[in-house]
């Protein structure tokens, strides 16, 4: 049975005293009402500090939102798995779309060539893959998603299969049965606009089915599939009682400690709690 496990990814949200204040709200919502789910926040690098304080005695996770492959050098801007972890994370966020510069709402002012150099690829979310598991003791999010045109195209799938190979390749087996995807739809991130459940399931076992192929079907049971895209308090029973939706990666309802409670408490796990 794979456990339902929520993230919210509060993106570049949040001064430190806001962040005190989210959690503050989280747990009281939350502490002792997490049972049979596993619940993380990632809020900026800038807040990881505060957010360890504050989440002391909690069963709320704390994970980054990017990381770099790199030990440690002359990597200006980068912050390495270890330091993450010495951050106080246990989870890492890997190749959302927007560091990989692919944005559901536009972004006028980001011209082609500032998008080409906004960070991610498949080959960095594949390098940033293999540091994080060589470091140990964070688990990774995989995120995957197509765009607006891919899916227009009929490109859905491949785009997801070719994500999905990419981070894998040359990841050995024993790692894959606990590795966490996020099916992220980019025009479904930011946009309100929510991928139907029915497809978001599909996607989410395309992502499966793809660790099928690779590590057969032993590891594809075991990965845990999230989806991600405009998740509310209000669509995520209909998304989160899916086979293949193994939970939720929450932006912008993760930044409302409200919202994201109702979030937690729509886990099928926790219906019957
Ligand atoms: C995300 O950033 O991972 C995300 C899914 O954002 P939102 O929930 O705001 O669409």
């Amino acid at each position: 049975m794979r456990k339902t496990i929520i993230a919210g990814n509060w993106k570049m949200n949040g001064l430190r005293a806001d962040a005190a204040a989210l959690i503050t709200d989280l747990r009281a919502k939350l502490d002792g009402n997490t049972d049979g789910v596993e619940v993380l926040v990632c809020p900026p690098f800038t807040a990881l500090a505060t957010a360890e304080e504050r989440l002391k005695g909690s069963a709320i996770g704390l994970g980054g939102q990017n990381t770099f492959w790199k030990e440690k050098g002359a990597y200006t801007g980068q912050i390495s798995p270890s330091m993450l972890k010495d951050a106080g994370c246990t989870y890492v966020i890997l190749g959302h779309s927007e560091p990989r510069g692919r944005f559901g709402v536009p972004e006028p002012d980001f011209t082609p060539e500032i998008l080409a150099h906004f960070g991610d690829c498949d080959a960095t979310v594949n390098r940033k893959l293999k540091a994080v598991l060589a470091a140990g003791g964070l688990q990774p999010i995989i995120c995957v998603g197509e765009t607006l045109s891919e899916r227009q195209a009929g490109n859905t799938d491949s785009v997801i299969q070719t994500q999905t190979r990419a981070a894998l390749d040359g990841i050995a087996p024993e790692s894959v049965p606990a590795l966490v995807f996020a099916y992220e739809p980019v025009w479904a991130i930011g946009t309100g606009e929510v991928c139907e459940a029915g497809e978001a399931d599909r996607v989410c076992g395309v992502v499966r089915s793809t660790v099928g192929e690779l590590y057969g079907e032993s590891a594809a049971d075991a990965v845990r599939v999230q989806y991600g895209g405009s998740v509310k308090a209000d669509n995520a029973l209909d998304l989160l009682s899916r086979p293949n939706i193994d939970g939720a990666l929450v932006g912008g309802a993760s930044l409302k400690a409200g919202d994201f409670a109702a979030i937690v408490a729509a886990a099928p796990e926790r219906q019957s709690v």
